[in-house]
Formats: structure tokens, C-alpha cells, sequence
């Protein structure tokens, strides 16, 4: 049974610690890791998805990249943790370069870069910045990978030391005249990244300074260096550190003329590698080789390291214009693409203006509507108004000014139309003429002004007693005319002697001027005259002659061809009655 000490009380924790120490102490990132291994099962995911990013990053330390890069790549893919997929992505780019697949290292590191801004997480993009400028330098473009440099330093994340930034602004400048083993910057690097505990970088640039003597023809000064330096980079376990240590030793041997040592370190070099791979260090260790034997006069075994070395020279070449080739491939992609994404926004832009346009040509349309609707309006409310005004003038042309009642004209109109209709419904119908008695005086007494007021109070008090289909009308000055359908002679001198008696009774004016006044009322009905108008209109005007002569203020009913009879019933001189016909008289009514 495993102690309970075993277990590790916060997994998250000691993941990060572990992701804390892969280079500064190697040797401890191993042990915990393999630690953290036996407590697997009690993971997370987030947490087991930790420690496949940290398994892929130590089997890319150890050489193996292809199968680094597959561990990798399901990290990127699946933890579904932004920060993680970015570190996961930034260190494939490192395993793509070594395998060669540059295209999609390029391809890789420009969706990287245009990811950057969205990379929050300081060690992550630390991690990808760092990543960027290394496979910059794999394309030769050591400008740009400078600049990453330079904003690595600017950006540090927390707990970070200069010693990354200016170890890789020193590998930028490897190969450089500008760089020699005395140039102060190179020896302030190493300070740097001893003084930060990183002993991994400390190696790196003391291997750079290693080839650096070589290349400044100071072969001793490199092998010593190499002595001092191999305990700790095996300690370290880097892969490409220990093949750069043994090829640089056989290169330091054979400059120094140790030509066995340099043979047997350069056979030792050769075994790290799989011979049959093209690399930089094949190159370097098959030229040792060949030179070797060359010195020693084996010049058949000379020969066959010199054809391997030409190969590797080749392939070195070819690598290197592969690598540009595939920097301009991607290039020439994203250019494509960028140029697809303008026309894709061109097509949007279109889009948008022909979307605008719509919109446009509906406002416009809405603006027609509207304008129609408005001049539909205007002609409505036009044609409104006419025809009020129409009404108006028609109004005005049938009515009387004073009073409102129909006026001569139109009364006769509408007297002769409605007279047609009772003859044919063989209905009865009376006319009543009225005449205000005396009014003359009214006028010369108390003005004009009161003569008006008392004709349109005269007039109110008639429609008092009339029906609805009553004909009403001013025949001019202060007279009057009625016209009753359907009416009998005898409802006729009812109506007529209720208006007489009304006017007489209701005191008339205006202001503090109040007067009385009487009317004469002829009447002339269809039972005795017919439903001739104009017959009607004389024997009630007779009628009424005859009610002012015999004193006013009275109804005379047009009885029959000379058989008028006044109120009292007395019959009106000059007037002799038929025989056979009936006399009527108000006061028969009353
Ligand atoms: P009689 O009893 O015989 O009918 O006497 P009268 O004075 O009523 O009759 P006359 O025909 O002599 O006078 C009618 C007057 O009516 C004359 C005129 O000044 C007046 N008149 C006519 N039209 C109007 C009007 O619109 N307003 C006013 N205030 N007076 C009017
Ligand atoms: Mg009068
Ligand atoms: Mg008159």
C-alpha cells in the first residue's frame, strides 16, 4: 500500500512548480515529473491535460520531435485551454523546424503571430514570442526575429529574468562578424542567465561561445571550454546540446591536430545521430571525418566520408533553401489569402453599399408613398373644402341671410316639388301666408336693428310649431310663407291660429327693448284649391289681404270661390258664400 505522504495534496500547484523548473533544474522537472505520473488517475482534466503539455515539452527536450509534435498537437487542439493550446503551438513550432516540415512551421507561426494580441496569459506568450523569433531564425529572417527578442524583453512576464531575451539575441547574432568571444554583450548574457539560475541558457551560450572560438581559430579555448561545460549539459539531459558538445569537440581535436581523439569524439557525434539524416551537425562531424582520414593518408575511407560529407553538404544547402522556400510558400499563402480576404471585404463593402442602396431605394419609395399620400391628403382635404364651401354657396343661395329659412326662390322650389308628391300620394297639403302687422313702425320706432331681432325671434317661434317635413320660407321684408304637407285645411288653420296666437303672445326685442307684435295669417289649402302652386299662393295671399283688412292680428282661410270668413267667422265684405259650401273659421277651432 502507497503511503498517504505520497500524494500529492494540490495537484495544480505542484504542475505549475514542475512547468516552473524545466529549465532552470532539469534534473527536478524529471523527478517531479515522474512523481506526478503515480498520482495520473487523480488528475483533473485540466490538470491531466498539464501534464501531457509537460510530457510532449520533455520528449521534444529529449531529441524525439516527431512524436513530440503529435503529443503537442492534441494539446493545441483539445485541452480547451486557450493558454495551454497557445504554449502547446508555440513549442511545435521548435519540432517542426528540427523535422523539417518548414511550411507548416512558417504557416504555424503566422497564425501564431496573428494570435498574439489575443494571447493574454504572460508565460504563454512569453513562450510564443520566444518560439516566434527562434523559427524567424530558422527562415533567416533574423531581423524579425530580433524583434521578437526585443519584445520579449519589453514584456517580461512575472517572475522572468532577462537571461531568455538576451540568450536569444545572442543565437540571433551566432554566425555574425559582429559577434566575437570578446564582445561584451555576449558575457554579460551569460552573467545574466547564471546570476537567473538557467543554467540550460548559461550552456547554450557557452556552446555558442565554443563555436565561436572555433570559427576566431582559438581551438584550445574552445576544447577547454567544452571540458568545463560537458558534466553540466549532460546533467542536463538537452539533446541538441549534447550533439553540439561532441561535434564541436571533434572539430576543436582535428584544429588542434589530435587527429584520433578528434576521430573518436567525431564517431561518438555520429552515433548520437541517425547517420542518414541531413543536418548541420552531420555535415560538421563527416567533415572532421574526412578530413581525418585524409591527414592519416586513408584515402579510400577519406573518400567515403568526404561523398557523405558532400551529401550532407547538399542536403545543408538544399535544407537551407528549402527552409527559404517554404518561408516564401507561406508567404505567398497568407499574401493569397490576405489578397481573398481584401476581395472577401471588397464583397462585403459592396454588399454593404448595395444593403445601403436598398435601404435607400425603400426610404426613397416610404418618401413616395408619403409624398403620394400627402398630395392625396391635400386633394382630399381640397375637395373637402370645395364641397363645404360648395354646400356653403348653396346654403347661402337657398337660405335667407336673416334668419336662416329657406329664402322666396327656393321655398317656391321646394313648395312646388313637395305639392307634386301630396298630389300624387293624393295627400292634402295647406300654405300659410304670414305678415307681421304694423312692422313698418317697429323699424321707425326702435330701428332697424330691433326689426331684426324681432323677424328672427317671429321665426323661431314659428319653427316651434312645425313638423319636420313643414316647408318654411322669408318670402321678403316681413312675410312669410308655410307650406304643410299631408295636412288637412282644418290641422292647416290650427297650425296657422297656434303661430298667430304665439306671436302675439311673446313680447319680442332686445336688450332693455322689449315690444309686441301681431301677424295676419291667409291660408289657402289643396281640399279647396288644388295642388296648383301658383293658385295657392294667390288665394292664400287673398286671405291674407282680406285678415289685414278686417283688422289684423287675425287667420282668414281661403274657403272656396269667394267664402272668406275672419276669425269671428263674419264673412268678409264684398264675399258672398256658396251654396253648399262650409263655412270655417278659426273660432270654429278654438
Ligand atoms: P301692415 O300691417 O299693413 O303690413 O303694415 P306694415 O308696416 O307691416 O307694412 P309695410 O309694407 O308698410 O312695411 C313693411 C316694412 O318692413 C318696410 C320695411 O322697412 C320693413 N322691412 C322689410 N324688410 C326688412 C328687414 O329685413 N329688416 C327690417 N328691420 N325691416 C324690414
Ligand atoms: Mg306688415
Ligand atoms: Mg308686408
Amino acid at each position: 500500500m502507497t503511503r498517504a505522504s505520497a500524494a500529492i495534496p494540490d495537484p495544480a500547484a505542484f504542475l505549475a512548480q514542475i512547468d516552473s523548473v524545466r529549465t532552470s533544474d532539469h534534473p527536478r522537472f524529471v523527478r517531479m515529473l515522474a512523481q506526478i505520473h503515480r498520482e495520473a488517475p487523480r488528475l483533473n482534466p485540466a490538470e491531466q491535460w498539464h501534464l501531457r503539455y509537460l510530457d510532449a515539452w520533455q520528449t521534444a527536450y529529449q531529441g524525439d520531435y516527431t512524436k513530440a509534435d503529435a503529443q503537442l498537437r492534441a494539446v493545441a487542439e483539445h485541452a480547451g485551454d486557450a493558454t495551454l493550446a497557445a504554449r502547446a503551438s508555440a513549442m511545435r513550432l521548435t519540432g517542426l523546424g528540427f523535422t523539417r516540415r518548414y511550411e507548416e512551421a512558417f504557416a504555424l507561426a503566422d497564425r501564431l503571430a496573428t494570435d498574439l494580441p489575443n494571447i493574454k496569459d504572460p508565460l504563454a506568450r512569453f513562450q510564443v514570442l520566444f518560439n516566434l523569433a527562434q523559427s524567424m531564425l530558422l527562415a533567416d529572417k533574423r531581423d524579425l526575429a530580433l524583434n521578437y527578442a526585443r519584445m520579449i524583453e519589453s514584456n517580461l512576464p512575472p517572475g522572468a529574468t532577462l537571461c531568455p531575451p538576451r540568450s536569444l539575441q545572442i543565437t540571433i547574432r551566432y554566425d555574425s562578424p559582429t559577434l566575437t568571444s570578446s564582445s561584451p554583450e555576449f558575457h554579460q548574457a551569460i552573467e545574466t542567465c547564471k546570476a537567473a539560475g538557467q543554467p540550460v541558457y548559461v550552456n547554450t551560450l557557452r556552446l555558442v561561445m565554443v563555436d565561436t572560438y572555433l570559427r576566431e581559430n582559438q581551438p584550445a579555448k574552445a576544447l577547454a571550454l567544452l571540458d568545463r561545460i560537458e558534466p553540466g549539459i549532460k546533467r542536463n539531459g538537452l539533446y541538441a546540446h549534447i550533439e553540439s558538445t561532441a561535434v564541436f569537440r571533434a572539430r576543436a581535436l582535428l584544429a588542434l591536430g589530435r587527429l584520433a581523439d578528434a576521430r573518436t569524439a567525431a564517431l561518438a557525434a555520429l552515433s548520437l545521430s541517425d547517420p542518414n539524416e541531413i543536418s548541420e551537425a552531420l555535415k560538421a562531424v563527416y567533415e572532421v571525418l574526412y578530413k581525418v582520414e585524409k591527414e592519416r593518408g586513408d584515402t579510400a575511407v577519406a573518400l567515403s566520408y568526404f561523398e557523405r560529407y558532400t551529401v550532407q553538404d547538399k542536403g545543408y544547402l538544399n535544407d537551407v533553401s528549402a527552409r527559404a522556400l517554404a518561408y516564401q510558400t507561406v508567404q505567398q499563402h497568407l499574401l493569397t489569402g490576405k489578397l481573398e480576404t481584401e476581395k472577401l471585404s471588397r464583397q462585403n463593402a459592396m454588399l454593404r453599399l448595395q444593403r445601403a442602396l436598398d435601404a435607400k431605394a425603400v426610404e426613397t419609395g416610404r418618401l413616395y408613398i408619403l409624398m403620394l399620400l400627402l398630395i392625396v391628403a391635400f386633394i382630399a382635404s381640397w375637395l373637402y373644402r370645395l364641397k363645404r364651401s360648395q354646400l356653403r354657396f348653396k346654403r347661402l343661395s337657398h337660405h335667407d341671410g336673416l334668419t336662416g329659412i329657406f329664402n322666396h326662390q327656393h321655398f317656391i322650389g321646394e313648395a312646388a316639388r313637395v305639392l307634386q308628391a301630396s298630389k300624387k300620394k293624393k295627400e292634402q297639403a295647406c300654405l300659410i301666408s304670414i305678415d307681421l302687422d304694423y312692422f313698418k313702425q317697429v323699424n321707425d320706432t326702435h330701428g332697424h336693428a330691433m326689426g331684426d331681432a324681432v323677424l328672427k325671434q317671429t321665426v323661431a317661434i314659428c319653427q316651434q310649431e312645425l313638423r319636420p317635413a313643414d316647408l318654411f320660407g322669408r318670402l321678403g321684408g316681413e312675410e312669410f310663407g308655410i307650406l304643410l304637407a299631408g295636412c288637412s285645411r282644418h290641422q292647416g288653420l290650427e297650425i296657422a291660429n297656434r303661430i298667430r296666437i304665439a306671436i302675439d303672445a311673446t313680447p319680442m326685442g332686445h336688450d332693455d327693448c322689449v315690444i309686441t307684435i301681431s301677424a295676419s295669417v291667409g291660408l289657402a289649402s289643396t281640399e279647396v284649391s288644388g295642388h296648383d302652386l301658383q293658385r295657392l299662393c294667390k288665394e292664400a295671399d287673398a286671405a291674407l289681404y282680406r285678415a289685414k283688412g278686417a283688422g289684423r292680428n287675425r287667420v282668414v282661410a281661403h274657403a272656396g270661390t269667394g267664402d272668406l270668413l275672419d276669425k269671428e267667422g263674419i264673412p268678409v265684405p264684398g264675399s258672398t258664400l256658396r251654396s253648399g259650401a262650409t263655412p270655417v273659421s278659426v273660432a270654429e277651432l278654438e
